[in-house]
């Protein structure tokens, strides 16, 4: 495959980029493979193929990764901030050098377009570059009671060994989001990337490795069975932090097994964004923001704008050119040039977004524009626009997770955040409105970690990423994402 790439044209075989990635766990700084020799296969969701087998750590091997991680930690936990930031410089460096490998990796085993893949790398990459300078801003606090009888210094420790849960929709972003504030705060980690995604953190794992990371620093547990893995790792007291992202469902499961040694969590979970347009919207600004919210990664994004609420007097033009939008995407394998949609992950999510739009439509839905799966090879659901929608209707209460538009409709305000708030979740919101005192005044209003206003793209590594509600516990990115990994300690003394 030839990739132009800024007028510099690269050349990456998928077939030696597959061969020369790694497939075998990552422990104490050495690729081994797994105890039971156990592996699974890593297909890709446009052709169904399999493209690699990969080690399936067991609870023993998951035990040695927490040994590996757990002995690194001391040493770790005292290096020089610049030595931490120096790593995780180069990590940055050697992301941005391997850019078209980890883009081309997710591709195959994740489905997004080439550009898309890109967009990720760049993403991801960041997270390192963020965090490589919060090491060195670590700070404390020095203050006197006020009795004036002792005197406090309050310091940011690492919280210890950190057990790191990831997703599949982000394959790199997802680990570096975590990875690179754990190690900016000295702790070490343990990661299980999904099983349906492990080759980008396996590459990426390598260029830490490459970066200077030392051993035991970082370990890596991929594995066909996420508890074998999780259960004995986060029964173990040596254990400090687990931090998650994935569904609600797996998140409020892990947090329970947290509690037995009171763990430390971090947990970002499912989401079900509004995006809200008023009648004063700039319709075509409030298009483009819909494509972006709606369809970077397919619809398979927490941020995915889930339930579009528009005003009664601007909703017929607004779906109309939504509806044409999405008509103009070309599905397809995300190699090929042209392709702008790719593959859902897999059978079971393609039946779920199916199951969601006939459900709709069986409720009274029209649909403007696909509706149905794409035949042929892959998990291909066609780009769908779906209005007038009840809102009893399961798309509203559900995360979608694919490339599917519904709409309903509001004639006042008040009603529209009373849909808009109308779920358990609380991760992102989308507000399009050219009037600033309804901008702000609904922005504070809506119960959401993140609201985007007139812009459909929220995710930066210099802002701080989170959820309320049922979306989660704290946030990734921005200076509190090394928080997440740091406890408050303080030491008193005498001032005389
Ligand atoms: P998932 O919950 O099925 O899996 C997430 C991770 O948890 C995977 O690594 C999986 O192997 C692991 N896992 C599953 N069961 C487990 C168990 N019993 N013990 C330990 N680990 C277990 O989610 P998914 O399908 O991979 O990802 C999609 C979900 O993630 C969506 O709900 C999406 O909204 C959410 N997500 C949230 C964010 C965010 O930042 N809030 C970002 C991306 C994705």
């Amino acid at each position: 495959m030839t990739i132009n790439l800024k007028g510099v044209v690269v050349s990456i075989d998928p077939k030696n980029l597959i061969e020369e990635t790694p497939t075998q766990l990552f422990i104490n700084g050495k690729w081994v493979n797994s105890s039971s020799s156990e592996t699974f296969d890593v297909e890709n969701p446009a052709t169904g193929e399999v493209i690699a087998t990969v080690a399936s750590a067991t609870g023993d091997d998951a035990i040695k990764a927490l040994d590996a991680a757990s002995d690194a930690q001391y040493e770790w936990s005292h290096t020089s901030s610049r030595e931490r930031s120096s790593i995780l410089k180069k990590a940055f460096d050697l992301v941005q050098e391997n850019s078209e490998e980890l883009a081309t990796l997710m591709t195959l085993e994740m489905g997004k377009p080439l550009a898309e893949s890109r967009g990720e790398v760049t993403y991801g990459g960041e997270f390192l570059r963020w965090f490589s300078e919060e090491a060195n801003r670590i700070g404390g606090q020095y203050s006197t009671s006020p009795e004036g009888t002792l005197r406090f210094l309050v310091s940011r420790r690492p919280v210890g060994p950190c057990f790191l849960i990831t997703p599949w929709n982000f394959p790199l972003a997802m680990g570096t989001r975590k990875i690179g504030p754990a190690l900016a705060a000295g702790c070490t980690v343990v990661l299980k990337p999904a099983r349906l995604t492990p080759l980008t953190s396996l590459y990426f794992i390598e260029l830490l490795r490459q970066a200077g990371v030392p051993d035991g620093v970082v370990n890596v547990v991929p594995s066909k069975s996420a508890s074998s893995v999780s259960e004995p790792i986060m029964d173990d007291s040596r254990l400090r932090k687990m931090s998650f992202t994935g569904s609600t469902g797996v998140g409020k499961h892990l947090l329970e097994a947290a509690s037995k040694n009171v763990l430390r969590t971090s947990m970002e979970l499912g989401g079900n964004a509004p995006f809200v347009v008023f009648d004063d919207a700039d319709l075509d600004k409030a298009v483009e923001g819909a494509m972006a919210a709606k369809m970077r990664n397919m619809g398979e994004a927490c941020t995915a704008a889930n339930r579009f609420i528009v005003h009664e007097s601007v909703a017929e033009e607004f779906s109309k050119k939504l509806a044409e939008a999405m008509g103009d995407l070309t599905c397809g394998n995300g190699l090929d040039e042209g392709t702008t949609c790719g593959p859902l992950i897999e059978k079971k999510a393609l039946d779920n977004v199916a199951a969601l739009v006939d459900d709709a439509k069986e409720k009274g839905a029209k649909v403007l524009c696909g509706g149905e799966p794409l035949e042929g090879k892959g998990y291909f659901y066609k780009p769908t626009v779906l209005y007038p929608v009840p809102t009893d209707a399961r798309v509203f209460g559900e995360e979608i997770f694919g490339p599917v538009a519904p709409i309903t409709t509001f004639s006042t305000e008040s009603q529209a955040l009373e849909l808009a708030n109308d779920t358990e979740y609380g991760l992102s919101s989308y507000l399009f409105t050219t009037n600033v005192q309804r901008a702000l005044r609904f922005s504070e209003d809506l119960e959401a970690g993140m609201a985007g206003l007139n812009v459909g793209v929220l995710s930066n590594a210099a802002a701080p990423f989170g959820g309320v509600k049922q979306s989660g516990l704290g946030r990734e990115g921005g200076n509190a994402g090394i928080e997440e990994y740091q406890e408050v300690r303080y030491i008193a003394m005498p001032t005389e």
